[in-house]
């Protein structure tokens, strides 16, 4: 077997390099390595692909797919990793340097992208017939360095130097037509393998290209600058993902992007539907469902009706029940600021079919309501146009016949407010879906100490297409097993410590209690409640060098949206933290801060198996879910967290002697909210006045860009917008007595480790495999469908 992996291993690399292994490049390996797990799977990839075109599908339209690395991925689904190690191993190379040369798809911005990603390969494990659908963005979410403790943002080019696993499908191109352009959508298929399946499920990726390389008119009659506007104004279609999550800009654009593949993946899906069940669409619903990831595909709503309609010969009440027969929605968050909603004159300057289409889905639903009894105030609120704006989650949810929030609270707060007309309207079509992780990528390949442990518990590795069958072990939780967590943490961490000194250039101690918040930087997931932590503990040091406190190191990850000064300013000041402590002579590396610069999927792979507190510290009722909370649980993590998301069921799951949960709950919080005077905590609060005056009276240097005197002033005098919006003040002296508690409780290391084991074994229900089940079986109404 091993002889035979390295002969083809060897001639793909010497057909990409022309040259022989030994004189290859890393990269080139990689390349030869990635083009052998192709040939392997290529013939059940086509057979897969043909089986499920056959039947009912589910099609998932997301904006993004945060893939993270591939090779890795899929060796390990394949059974291969110790056969390559060993093919490498003969030509003198390393798997893990091989490895590591492969650059991140980095095609999604945080928790919603890296759902899709999950969501594929449960898919994929569980032999389900579901394709994904989105953009491949030739430069991926920016690339994050610090200069002097600031974010500076960089293009990401990752395919540039050729990425095996995506194939070009030129013969399958579609058109998507604009008023102002035309452009060829070409797709590239990324395959897709599970674990323990021959089923190789499919993510195609829409590119955009010029109909014509040139436009020779133009270039011959010397307008050839004109030539290249045109070629670029398509290739603009699929250049950049755009990183910004909370302001619109180049909105035309990204309209544009959303129509792009929305349009050219329902050509695919009716064609398909054609060729195989015949020309008449009436029956479309009952092969394909569409689960819409948020509202970025939300087009593909009116874009159906278009092709049913316009090209298929549809009358608009047939159109209209195979369109609300055929869509599941998304909703991944309550904040209302992140809820779509674009001028009607950018729809009118793209696409003016599309634009009466919508009008006529507004005039129906408008006229639908009149006759239900709703008051005109009530209607404008939920009409998809008001004030010549469209809104598409409105559209969402008035043609979805199945509308879903991410975890239970989540659900319970979009039924009763963010969606709460349309639920009162439609209660059955409301369903939640907790979100799930894949304990492939976040288990068994990330951290494979921890793994060859549970198989050796567990006797198998079924837990690995079952992750719920951990939970029958909780109970056989013994010493021996918490003693040998404990080495496994510690390995990690060693490993985790080695990393961080290579690529950040900061030692730290693997005895150390690691403390981890690696998320996207957003004002309610509260990083600067943890900062404000990490000073005070710094002045108690200094205070009293005595004070018997382990040593810990806390550790950051995160990038903040280009345009989000806030966020910028908030990474600025745990930099500069980290400035201070890490180089206090006073301190003795008692206290060590790292922010990992570019956080992203290959990171957060090193991060969490060496991490042993879990910060979750969002205030309650923002975050919708929440999913590095679940890769952290099935990592042995503790849980330091406020009743929000996906944290209300990791209690549940583990109970509540083996999580930290502190803080105000969503329901509390109103009232909270109505007398808060931040001002009063700040004066009252140990520890408080000392931290917020350190960020303005020289202690801590913003290298004169006001943002520290900003940040003081939000909390405690506000501007435009309430003081200390998030309660971070609020929740200050409640979180800081829950971590102080979690390092006193370290100290017993057995007794932590006993919880680990309860938080490893307990987290089956946050698996995406759970997730998927769910899915398909309430909403997509989907069979597995292995292949021979
Ligand atoms: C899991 C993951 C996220 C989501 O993290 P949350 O803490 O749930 O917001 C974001 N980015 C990356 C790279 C991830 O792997």
């Amino acid at each position: 077997m091993s002889h035979n992996l390295t002969e083809t291993l060897s001639s793909q690399v010497r057909a990409g390099s022309g040259r022989p292994l030994r004189a290859s490049t890393l990269m080139e390996v990689w390349q030869g390595l990635s083009a052998t797990v192709i040939d392997k799977i290529a013939d059940r990839w086509h057979a897969t692909e043909r089986t499920y075109a056959a039947g009912r599908q589910e099609h998932y339209f997301s904006a993004e797919f945060l893939m993270g690395r591939a090779l890795l991925n899929n060796l390990s689904n394949l059974g291969m990793v110790e056969e390559a190690r060993a093919a490498l191993d003969s030509f003198g190379l390393n798997l893990s340097e091989v490895l590591e040369q492969e650059p991140d798809a980095a095609l999604g911005n945080g928790g919603l992208g890296r759902l899709a990603a999950c969501f594929l390969d449960s898919c994929a494990t569980l032999d389900l017939p579901v394709t994904g659908y989105g953009i491949l963005y030739r430069y991926g979410l920016f690339k994050q360095l610090f200069d002097n403790g600031f974010q500076t943002e960089h293009p990401d080019p990752w395919m540039e130097e050729g990425y095996p696993f995506v194939v070009r499908r030129e013969e399958a191109q579609r058109i998507v037509h604009y008023a102002d352009l035309t452009v060829r959508a070409i797709p590239y298929d990324m395959p897709i393998t599970g674990y323990g399946t021959k089923n190789v499920g499919t993510l195609r990726l829409w590119k955009a290209e010029p109909m014509e390389e040139f436009d020779y008119d133009a270039f011959n009659s010397q307008r050839f600058t004109d030539a290249i506007v045109d070629r670029e104004r398509t290739m603009d279609i699929s250049r950049v993902l755009y990183p910004n999550d909370t302001t619109f800009e180049g909105k035309v654009l990204r309209v544009r992007q959303q129509y792009f593949f929305c349009s050219a993946s329902l050509q695919a899906i009716v064609d398909n539907y054609v060729e195989q069940h015949g020309k008449d669409l009436s029956d479309f619903a009952k092969y394909n469902a569409i689960q819409l990831n948020d509202t970025h595909p939300v087009l593909a709503i009116p874009e159906l009706m278009r092709l049913l309609m316009d090209v298929h010969g549809l009358g608009w009440d047939e159109a209209w029940k195979v369109v609300t027969a055929t869509f599941a929605y998304t909703n991944h968050t309550v904040l209302a600021e992140a809820l779509e909603t674009w001028e009607m004159s950018i729809f009118d300057r793209l696409f003016p079919r599309i634009v009466e289409i919508v009008r006529e889905i507004d005039r129906r639903f408008r006229e639908e309501m009149a006759e239900r009894g709703l008051d005109q105030g009530t209607i404008d609120y939920m009409a998809p146009i008001q004030h010549n704006m469209v809104r598409m989650a409105w559209i969402a949810c008035y043609a979805s016949y199945s509308i879903n929030g991410v975890a239970a609270l989540h659900t319970e707060i979009i039924k009763r407010e963010t969606l709460g007309h349309w639920h009162a309207i439609w209660p059955e079509r409301f369903n939640n879906k907790t979100n799930g992780v894949t304990p492939r990528r976040w288990l068994k390949q990330c951290n494979p100490r921890l793994a060859e442990l549970l198989d050796e518990v567990t006797g198998s590795d079924a837990w690995v297409r079952d992750l719920s069958t951990l939970s029958q072990f909780t109970d056989a939780g013994t010493d021996w097993i918490y003693d040998r967590l404990n080495q496994i943490k510690h390995a990690n961490k060693v490993d985790f410590a080695a990393w961080v000194a290579a690529r950040e250039g900061i030692e730290i101690d693997p005895d150390a209690i690691f403390d981890v918040q690696i998320k996207r930087l957003h004002e309610y997931k509260r990083q600067l409640l943890n900062a404000l932590y990490v000073l005070d503990l710094y002045f108690r040091l200094k205070e009293n060098p005595k004070l018997d406190v382990p040593a810990r190191v806390f550790i950051f990850g995160a990038k903040a949206a280009p345009g989000y000064i806030r966020a910028k300013a908030i990474i600025k000041l745990i930099n500069a933290i980290g400035e201070l402590v890490n180089n206090d002579a006073d301190i003795k590396g008692r206290i060590k801060v790292v922010f990992v610069h570019n956080y992203n999927v290959s990171p957060a792979e090193h991060i969490i198996p060496a991490a042993d507190i879990s910060e979750q510290i969002s205030t309650a009722g923002k975050e919708a879910s929440g999913t590095s909370n679940m890769k952290f649980m099935m990592n042995g993590a503790l849980t330091l967290g406020t009743l929000d998301g996906a944290n209300v069921e990791i209690l549940d799951a583990v109970g509540p002697e083996n999580a930290y949960i502190f803080g105000a709950t969503e329901d509390e919080l109103p009232e909270l909210k109505r007398n808060y005077d931040p001002r009063w905590h700040y004066e009252n609060v140990p520890g408080l006045r000392r931290v917020l005056d350190a960020l303005t009276d020289g202690t801590l240097d913003d290298s004169g860009s006001g943002w520290f005197h900003d940040v003081r002033h939000s909390l405690l005098e506000g501007g435009y917008e309430p003081a200390d919006v998030y309660y971070v003040l609020g929740d200050f002296a409640a979180y800081r007595e829950a971590k102080d508690r979690m390092a006193e409780d370290y100290a017993d290391q057995r007794a932590w480790a006993a919880k680990a084991w309860v938080n490893i074994t307990r987290s089956g229900r946050f698996s995406s495999d759970r997730t998927i089940s769910d899915y398909a079986r309430e909403v997509w109404k989907l069979d597995a469908t292995p292949i021979d």
